[in-house]
């Protein structure tokens, strides 16, 4: 395993407007190269906010986002620029991402040049716009390099879109939610591509998602955002086999069909009205999830529950105080003397 281009550790406190949100609190985590990493959570969990703070769109109150062990800390001055080359970002909407009045051309083009990717010469321009539409599958690239993208279909337009990301020689994509505004028929194929382009590259991607099934058919790793906060993390197969939390058990449980993989499992959990993910303005104190968790206790409505170990030393862990020793141990006890 080598080790990680990026390392992270996020305490967030963000301002918005005048209101100080908690959109993210406390996120830690690590990509590292050749692995996928799946952030799941529903809307308004914080899951893009950790993607716009990695891609270092916006400034973050706290905390340290470090490259190869190296904290990435100026915003314009080299270390940025290094840093902005190597972690690239991939939209939910391509269509919003790429210029409407400009040609795929002239978007690989611009990457390239601002990346330093383009060559000197016109000939080595053109060889390079041609091998990035072949890594998307975008083929014979002729068709294309003049094609506005409005006359691209939406799977289209995001193959240019990862392209674009490539131009750019990256080790890590951040992509957030890159299939669910895709029709169902072609999502399979864009998470496919992006599997390939993680092993040609080696890059570390992380997938963010509503969708937890697709989590388990793409993501080596998954962690699960409530409220701002990390909830759960390990090997995608042991969360979404043997989920801990009582939130991801409720995100598994909703989802229509667990062995979908279409990268959607339908709607948000809090649109089906199975409760409602609270105000990052003012999170419930203790465990964010206790005001919707069917087995809160008394301490969940006053502490926050640490990151406890699940199961084998298999890296699973939760931050839930069922997992606590004092918890367990007097489960085991009352199962005794039961
Ligand atoms: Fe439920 Fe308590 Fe666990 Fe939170 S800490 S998920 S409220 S049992
Ligand atoms: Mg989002």
């Amino acid at each position: 395993t080598k080790h990680f281009p990026v390392r992270r550790r996020l305490r967030g406190l963000f301002s918005r407007t005048r209101t100080a949100v908690h959109a993210v609190d406390d996120v830690q985590l690590t990509l590292r190269r050749g692995r996928v990493t799946a952030l799941v959570g529903e809307s308004g969990s914080g899951k893009s906010t950790v993607a716009r703070l990695l891609a270092q769109l916006y400034p973050r109150t706290a905390g340290t986002i470090a490259l190869h062990g190296e904290p990435v800390t100026v915003r314009g001055g080299r270390p940025f620029r290094a840093y902005a080359r190597r972690v690239q970002l991939i939209f939910q909407d391509p269509f919003a991402s790429l210029n409407p009045v400009h040609t795929v051309r002239y978007h690989l083009t611009r990457a390239l040049r601002v990346h330093g990717n383009a060559g000197r010469t016109d000939a080595d321009l053109d060889a390079a716009l041609r091998r990035l539409l072949e890594r998307v599958r975008l083929t014979p690239a002729e068709r294309y390099l003049g094609s506005f993208p409005h006359e691209l279909s939406g799977g289209q337009r995001q193959r240019v879109a990862i392209a674009r990301a490539l131009g750019a020689d990256p080790e890590v994509l951040l992509a957030d939610e890159p299939v669910s505004m895709l029709d169902v028929s072609i999502r399979l194929g864009v998470l496919n591509l992006l599997r390939e382009l993680k092993e040609q590259f080696d890059l570390a991607i992380l997938y963010i998602t509503h969708d937890i099934a697709s989590a388990r058919y793409f993501a080596d790793e998954t962690l699960v955002m409530y409220a701002g906060r990390l909830v759960e993390g390990g090997d995608s197969e042991t969360v979404t086999q043997r989920p801990a939390h009582p939130y991801t058990r409720l995100l598994i449980g909703s989802a229509p069909d667990p062995d979908r993989i279409t990268g959607d499992g339908g709607a948000d959990v809090a649109e089906r009205g199975d409760g409602e993910p609270p105000s990052l303005i003012r999170p419930p104190a203790g465990c964010r999830f206790h005001p919707r968790c069917p087995v809160a206790m008394p301490r969940c409505a006053e502490e926050l529950p640490p990151r406890l170990e699940v199961g084998d030393h298999d890296g699973h862990w939760t931050a839930c105080w069922l997992y606590h020793p004092d918890v367990t141990k007097a489960g085991a006890a009352a199962a005794t003397v039961g």
